[in-house]
């Protein structure tokens, strides 16, 4: 931990980059986590794990008056499963759409928001998990077009999450759904639609030989306040924006395990969408200039101390045999 911007040890300088809020941010706990990631590619041989090794090595920040840094340079790899670029996407998820979110209330102050979770049984290997998540793309968008979902419908935020079964070795790959509706949705019998209805819709759109587990709920306005609302909306917002799957369930420290886990992972991830906007939050997204969520810049990805003039550069480096980063 550092009680001041910086700390002395070994005549070097530990980096130490604290937010205004007095958060410490976790570099040297991603970079860690990053290494670890890159060393069972390495035994894996991925070709890309010297690339991944590289992933935010040396970091420049700008630095206020006030001793305020803000990352201003560096390199990220965007490997799908690295936890540093994870981190930084996280963030810039959560900043963009709570961006969206606001501009699409104030266009349409009177429209519902639900939390739709949408998952088909688990798989075992890479490949079946590929096969998994195309369809799931693809049963999804099916889904968005049925007369009975589309007529309600103003926009929606998707992202894809996958979980590793501690016990069987399984995986579980579900879709959050944030979804904005007219408030006609909840009006009457012909537009309302039930749980048992999703499920119904998402069996036929993914022509699954069984009932899959689905799950729907408003988000609710208890005060009935648009404060307590708005709140809601933020803790939605918050869910869907989180991570495609935890670095914790494939750097469990069990190699064996870890190096199953990431072959399995990065056979089911490789040129896969984990996130996406339709309707109304796709054209916000287009109308606020927002970058690609998914494969913009890394860098940049919490607009708020713009203003802030810049009074110096620091670089911080990170450092193979210490494992930390120094400057
Ligand atoms: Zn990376």
């Amino acid at each position: 931990m550092c009680v001041h911007n910086s700390m002395i040890s070994d005549e070097k300088t530990i980096l130490c980059d604290k937010k205004a809020n007095g958060k410490v941010q976790p570099w040297r706990e991603k970079k860690t986590a990053n290494v670890n990631y890159f060393e069972l590619l390495q035994i894996l041989k991925f070709k890309k794990a010297e690339r991944v090794s590289q992933c935010g090595e040396i970091l420049e920040f700008d630095v206020t008056q006030e001793g305020r840094m803000k990352l201003a340079k560096t390199w990220f790899c965007k490997s799908p499963l690295c936890p540093m670029c994870n981190w930084r996407k996280t963030m810039k998820r959560s900043v963009q759409t709570t961006k969206i979110v606001e501009e699409v209330i104030r266009q349409k102050p009177r429209a519902r928001w639900l939390f739709l979770t949408l998952s088909v049984k688990n798989v075992f290997d890479g490949d079946q998990l590929d096969k998994s998540l195309k369809e799931m793309a693809i049963g999804f968008n099916r889904l968005m077009k049925y007369k009975k979902v589309a007529k309600n419908m103003i926009g929606f935020m998707r992202s894809t999450e996958i979980t590793v079964n501690e016990k069987d070795g399984s995986y579980n790959q579900h879709m959050h759904v944030l979804l904005c509706v007219e408030s006609t949705y909840f009006k009457n019998d012909d537009n309302y639609l039930s749980q048992e209805d999703w499920t119904k819709l998402w069996q036929k759109a993914m022509k699954l030989d069984y009932t899959p587990v689905v799950h729907i709920e408003a988000v609710k306005n208890k005060k009935r306040n648009k404060k307590s609302e708005y709140t809601a909306i933020q803790a939605a917002v918050q869910e869907t924006a989180k991570y495609s799957v935890k670095d914790s369930d494939y750097l469990t420290g069990n190699v064996v395990n870890d190096l199953e886990v990431v072959k399995d992972l990065e056979k089911g991830l490789f040129r896969k969408r984990m996130i996406a906007y339709g309707g109304l939050l796709k054209q916000v997204h287009k109308e606020l200039n927002l970058d690609d969520i998914e494969d913009g810049d890394l860098v940049r990805v919490d607009e708020d101390s713009d203003t802030e003039e810049k009074a110096y550069s620091i670089v911080a480096q990170w450092n193979w045999n210490l494992k930390n980063y120094y400057i």
